[in-house]
C-alpha cells in the first residue's frame, strides 16, 4: 500500500507525505489518538480539519516524518485485542461448572453473625455453637443441589427462587 519514499498520506488531501519530510499535526490530543492520528501535509490541510473538529484552542505542530513508512497495520494490534473479550464471552458455560467442582465441600455457607442473632432473637437468648454452621451449610448445599437440578430441567442456567424446594 505504501509507495517507496512515502511515509504516509495526508489525512485531508491524501497527498503522500515523503519520508523525512516536514508535516504538521494538530496540538489537540483527540486528533493524535492512535486510531485517529491525523497528519497534515501543510498548515492549509490542518486548517481544513478545524471546522469539523470543533477545537476550543488549537494550532498546527510542525513535525518531521520518520525514515520508515508508516505501517498500515499499526491499528492491527487492536483487532486481536477486540477479539479477546469475545473469546472470554464465548465460554461462560464451562467456568461455572468448574468453580462448582472446585468449591470446598465443607465450606461454611452461613453468615455466622446473622444466624447467631436469629437464634438469639427467636429463642430468647440462646447462643449458637460455631460447629452448628457446618451441618447447616450441608443442608443449604443439599437444597441448592435440588434447585440446580430444577433449573437444569427447565433448560435454564440461572437458579431462580422458584427452583428452591419449599421444604
Ligand atoms: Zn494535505
Ligand atoms: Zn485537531
Amino acid at each position: 500500500m505504501a509507495e517507496p519514499g512515502t511515509w504516509r498520506r495526508c489525512s485531508v488531501c491524501k497527498e503522500p507525505i515523503a519520508l523525512h519530510a516536514t508535516y504538521w499535526v494538530c496540538n489537540v490530543s483527540t486528533c493524535n489518538r492512535k486510531r485517529t492520528a491525523l497528519a497534515f501535509c501543510s498548515v492549509n490541510c490542518w486548517e481544513v480539519h478545524l471546522p469539523g473538529a470543533n477545537h476550543r484552542e488549537s494550532w498546527a505542530v510542525e513535525k518531521t516524518a520518520p525514515g520508515v513508512p508508516h505501517s498500515v497495520d499499526t491499528p492491527a494490534p487492536a483487532a486481536p485485542r477486540s477479539r479477546e473479550p469475545r473469546r472470554t464471552l464465548a465460554r461462560p458455560a464451562a467456568p461455572p461448572a468448574r468453580s462448582e467442582r472446585s468449591a470446598p465441600p465443607d465450606e461454611i455457607l452461613i453468615i455466622a453473625s446473622r444466624l447467631k442473632s436469629y437464634v438469639r432473637a427467636k429463642s430468647g437468648g440462646f447462643n449458637t455453637s460455631d460447629k452448628a454452621l457446618a451441618p447447616l451449610s450441608d443442608l443449604v448445599r443439599q437444597i441448592c443441589d435440588q434447585a440446580i437440578e430444577n433449573a437444569r430441567r427447565d433448560g435454564r442456567m440461572t437458579v431462580l427462587d422458584r427452583d428452591v424446594p419449599k421444604s
